[in-house]
């Protein structure tokens, strides 16, 4: 499809046919067309183009967007699922039903099991940089110590977001004085490194994924705009950007789409990687895998149940980490644990 078919289709749909006020559909359109044109120049120059496939919301919109509006392009698509060994069993169907739905196939990579990877080094807490400098902070680097515990100079050098609190260095401290080693090396080696192995192996040239501005944190931080080039070849492209909340629900509404079952009957607003201490709506997602998925649930309390618990002990961020009924069971069990 041209940059003008497309135009006129969703001019059509979104605007003639669209549903709000003038405002909100010309916006809806404005957005679509900049992805649309954007799409097809991207496309269009690269050859061995992968689009990660999450079995999220916005990678759906991406599947969607281009099996509807661009299939001449699907020839040189690979569509990657990256299994962590922790997944959603929603999530597992939820991609097989898109590869009905569309046609498509989606190869499923797997690195090492995030299960594997905590257990040897370490777990996650707090967020990905955090943990990595605590990480230093316990095998006394210079570095980590600079970062955990820095001097009031040093301190007033950081973003704020990067400050380490008086509860989060005691926490750390605790972990340190208990033997309890923190670490964000899954992110690592259970998802980048396979997919960089798997990228390269495929010679990948183009590298799509459904990061989107809106989403906040560290990545809406991190990227300028929806293209990045790579100095190794592989360009990085992000279709939905500069997609609002907005937008997104527009398109997922007109276009008829169902996200998978962890948003349609769980009410969850993001997957992400299960069980992520770094989530900050972790409490309700735990909640939701309860109710719907325990055996999960038991995974990640296995796995990830240390840095819950801490985190909450120490009241380290606003939110728990941990649902309300999981609440008294750890404060008893961590006050025993110290009793032995
Ligand atoms: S996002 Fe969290 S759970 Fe997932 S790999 Fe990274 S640290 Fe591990």
């Amino acid at each position: 499809m041209t940059r003008a078919e497309f135009a006129a289709e969703i001019k059509e749909k979104y605007v003639t046919n669209g549903t709000g006020d003038m405002g909100h559909r010309f916006e809806v359109y404005d957005a679509l067309f900049h992805t649309g044109a954007k799409l097809i120049e991207y496309f269009g120059n690269h050859e061995r183009i992968m689009i990660s496939v999450s079995g999220g919301s916005d990678s759906d919109c991406i599947v969607h967007l281009v099996c509807t509006y661009f299939p001449e392009y699907l020839e040189k698509i690979h569509f990657v699922f990256v299994n962590t060994g922790l997944e959603y069993n929603a999530t597992k169907r939820h991609l097989s039903q898109i590869e009905v739905k569309y046609g498509i196939s989606i190869e499923r990579i797997r690195g090492r099991s995030v299960v594997s990877v905590v257990k040897e080094f370490g777990i996650p807490v707090l967020s990905k940089l955090k943990s990595q400098r605590a990480e230093a902070y316990l095998r006394d680097a210079p570095w980590g110590i600079r970062y955990v515990k820095p001097d009031p100079e040093f301190k007033s050098h950081f973003r704020h977001d990067a400050i380490f609190t008086d509860n989060q260095i005691a926490m750390v401290d605790y972990c340190k004085e208990n033997g309890i080693k923190i670490s964000a090396n899954c992110c690592n080696l259970s998802k980048k490194k396979p997919l960089k192995k798997w990228m390269k192996e495929f010679n990948c040239d183009l590298n799509v994924t459904g990061e989107r501005k809106a989403e906040g944190g560290m990545r809406s931080l991190t990227h300028e705009s929806c293209f990045e080039e790579h100095k190794d070849g592989m360009h990085k492209y992000m279709p939905l950007w500069w997609w609002s909340d907005d937008v997104k629900s527009t398109f997922k509404d007109a276009e008829g789409l169902r996200y998978s079952d962890c948003y349609e009957i769980w009410g969850m607003r993001r997957t992400g990687c299960v069980g992520c201490p770094f989530n900050l709506n972790i409490a309700d997602d735990l909640q939701a895998m309860y109710e719907y998925e325990p055996q999960l649930y038991k995974a990640c309390m296995n796995v990830f149940g240390k840095s819950y618990e801490l985190t909450d002990r120490f009241n380290c961020r606003r939110k728990k980490c941990l649902p309300e009924f999981m609440q008294m069971t750890l404060t008893g069990e961590i006050e025993r644990s110290e009793e032995d």
